[in-house]
């Protein structure tokens, strides 16, 4: 009998199979996603038709004709170059054998999912003067699917649908105020015919917000902000009138901040959209709220009613943030027994270092503890659900205090994956801290970062002792974490942080691409390396996994990028110098594709130009280059391998030239815009004098470690 029964099944999910692949072969139709669809997309699991494949973002697939078992034979089916050496953050969707998805500067590619030829691809001429309102790269995560049409935001704030049969544009909204310094990089979510978008720009003067779209039309249906604006005109809505109790000062002459660059999640059951919200502006409390408040909804997870964008609840993870704590990691909905009872949660790593388990119909904490090493709080009080903090956390003196972890985040948008066979989260972990220091006498700027702290003491020492010591700080792993009983169950090191985001599969497999150039699977229940392949670049995009006529098929996207090799300068060695190319890899059982070989690549050489700079022009010029270029151009004149490191550049030779690029503009399109509205011809010939000091002072130490060896 139990045979039978099994074997009856067996025909039905044959059957269905079988209805599917003749409805999409049969359909005219082209992502094809709706309520329904998505609300079985496990009676289909070879398609991932949401950014977390279905809306519990689980990023976890049932497919298990790949496993641990055959791992082994896993080889590239197939790869396709991008034309973009930018950061590569997106997550494909495939949806009835077609792989959709974007790249850098929101270009989005549609491609046979099994073949890798193209089948259409759209630029929307994102302008390259907009890459200096992007703190992070000029990457995009994603694009959502909706009645056969697919939607993507882009870096200057567009929302667009495509015809997914064509890739034309059916319809484009603004959905910023272009005078403002807003980006989008997040993937949209679409439910209930509403496509859900926010943006990014905390950390240059904007104000956060979500808003809802028609997807049919492209009409705004509703916006929720996070933070309040000026309290002497009228709120928007209830929640911005208490919103506003929790600051002081004139918060809103900075924006506020608290976007909604990355975390959307949506409970059909519940009917609940969930935001994550980031920092305010500035990090630092003395400019943004000098007396203090929580300063809500900043560094919180807020629910709204999905059909009208009203607040339902919210959970703050840090009141009064001042580490650019965002909380815009994604979150993950799953159904767990705890303590006997079957709880609705949502799970989030965000960047602060605890994991937080909250009860998703009311915003009730659960548990929270921390998922790796922290300094800025010892625990959450579980009455309150308010952290505890380190008393030397909120860098009150004048010396620098190291926080760990710092702005990066112990975790950052890269996807983290629950399975629900194993039980365990799997969270691609960042170790590392950051030196606060509130800067003095703040003034907003135009063309950089207002973070209120100061970069120029944050900087990286060149004493070798101190260098080595933070060097061997920083750090990386794959975390294999109990959500039940909130500890580690195992963990892989990595040399430094940046790895890629998790995908995990009823094959019990964990796959991972690193920041030194591979792409890896573990077994996911004991975290044993079961296979490894290179992929010639650093991988920091979520993979997913489908099929194609019966066979499964295994894809991320490749190419180094993100604030971490543009900002942090030589920390993001620490992950290893990869080389940046950008392309989708696939892989199947058996596949018979090869990359290419890559020649030689030759060590640049420092031939800086003769200069005759004063101590205090190259004090000047380090003052302004870490204002105003570090974030891009990396930490101390040191770039991380996707933009050009100023120290070996050409454009060094001569004042003149250097002047006609930084202020002259000479490459806007590239993305370097003219600073002449914040820099002087003094600021900018002291800039270039500290670059050049910086470039001989490498070259000396690259001499001494030489002769050493
Ligand atoms: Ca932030």
């Amino acid at each position: 009998m139990k045979g039978f029964l099994h074997f009856a099944t067996l025909a039905l999910v044959a059957l269905l199979l079988a209805i599917r692949e003749k409805t999409a072969a049969g359909s005219s139709t082209p992502a094809a996603v709706n309520a329904s669809r998505m609300a079985s997309a496990d009676q289909e699991p070879g398609n991932w038709m949401s950014y977390g494949r279905t809306y519990s973002e689980q990023h976890f697939s049932p497919l298990n004709l790949i496993d641990d078992q055959n791992v082994s034979r896993l080889k590239l089916a197939w790869y396709y170059d991008l034309d973009t050496h930018r950061g590569q953050e997106a997550t494909p969707l495939v949806i009835d054998g077609v792989m959709y998805f974007t790249s850098a500067w929101s270009k989005v590619f549609a491609l046979n999912a099994a073949t890798g030829k193209l089948l259409w691809a759209y630029d929307p001429q994102v302008p390259g003067e907009w890459a200096i309102n992007a703190c992070c790269d000029v990457v995009n995560r994603g694009v959502a699917a909706w009645d056969g049409n697919i939607f993507f935001g882009t870096l200057d704030g567009r929302l667009i649908a495509l015809d997914a049969a064509t890739g034309k544009k059916i319809w484009q909204t603004l959905t910023i105020d272009g005078n403002s310094r807003y980006t989008i990089t997040g993937a949209p979510r679409v439910a209930q015919g509403k496509v859900i978008i926010g943006n990014g720009g905390a950390e240059f003067g904007v104000r956060g917000y979500v808003s809802a779209y028609d997807a049919a039309t492209g009409k705004l249906i509703w916006r929720f902000y996070t933070v309040p604006a000026d309290p002497s005109k009228p709120f928007e809505s209830p929640a911005m009138a208490k919103a506003a109790k929790t600051w002081s000062g004139k918060w809103w002459t900075l924006g506020g901040g608290g976007t909604v660059w990355n975390a959307l999640a949506y409970d059909p059951d519940l009917d609940l959209l969930y935001i994550g919200t980031g920092n305010g502006t500035t990090w630092s409390e003395k400019y943004r709220s000098p007396e203090g408040g929580d300063n809500l909804f900043t560094c919180s997870i807020v629910a709204l009613k999905l059909s009208t964008g009203e607040y339902v609840w919210h959970y703050q993870q840090n009141p009064d943030d001042e580490w650019d704590f965002d909380s815009d990691e994604d979150m993950i909905l799953a159904d767990l027994k705890i303590d006997g009872r079957t709880r609705k949660v949502l799970m989030q790593a965000p960047k602060n270092g605890f994991f937080y388990v909250l009860d998703r119909a009311t915003g009730g904490l659960i548990s929270a503890k921390p998922y790796t090493f922290v300094n800025w709080a010892t625990d959450i009080d579980m009455k309150t659900g308010r952290p505890i903090e380190a008393a030397a956390a909120r860098y009150a003196g004048a010396d620098p205090q190291v926080v760990v972890p710092g702005p990066l985040g112990a975790h950052s948008w890269h996807p983290m994956s629950y399975s629900p066979l194993t039980g365990l989260a799997y969270i691609p972990v960042n170790d590392s801290g950051f030196a606060y220091k509130a800067e003095e006498n703040f003034e907003a700027r135009n063309l950089a970062g207002n973070f209120g702290v100061d970069v120029v003491a944050a900087g990286m020492p060149q004493d070798p002792k101190v260098k080595k010591s933070i060097l061997d700080s920083i750090k990386g792993k794959l975390v294999a974490w109990d959500p039940i009983q909130q500890k580690q169950v195992w963990a892989i090191d990595r040399p430094g942080p940046w790895n890629g985001g998790v995908l995990s599969t009823a094959g019990n497999l964990v796959f991972e691409g690193t920041a030194s150039g591979n792409f890896e699977a573990y077994r996911a229940s004991t975290g044993e390396k079961l296979w490894s392949a290179p992929a010639q670049t650093g991988v920091m995009a979520g993979p997913v996994t489908y099929t194609v006529n019966g066979e499964q098929y295994v894809a991320v996207l490749a190419g180094w990028g993100g604030v971490f090799p543009l900002a942090t300068g030589e920390v993001s060695f620490k992950s290893g110098r990869v080389r940046n190319i950008s392309r989708m890899l696939v892989y199947k059982l058996n596949g018979k594709a090869a990359l290419p070989v890559l020649p030689e690549i030759e060590a640049p050489v420092l031939r800086p130009p003769a200069s005759t700079a004063t101590t205090e022009d190259i004090k000047h010029g380090e003052a302004t280059y870490q204002r105003f270029c570090s974030t891009c151009h990396g930490d101390v004149a040191v770039s991380g391998g996707v933009i050009p490191d100023l120290r070996y550049s050409s454009a060094l030779s001569t004042d003149q030239l250097f002047s006609s690029i930084v202020l002259g503009g000479l490459l806007r399109k590239e993305g370097m815009v003219s600073f002449a509205r914040e820099l002087s011809a003094d600021d900018v010939k002291s800039v270039r004098s500290y670059v050049i000091f910086r470039a001989n002072q490498s070259k000396e130490s690259a001499t001494q470690a030489s002769s050493k060896k």
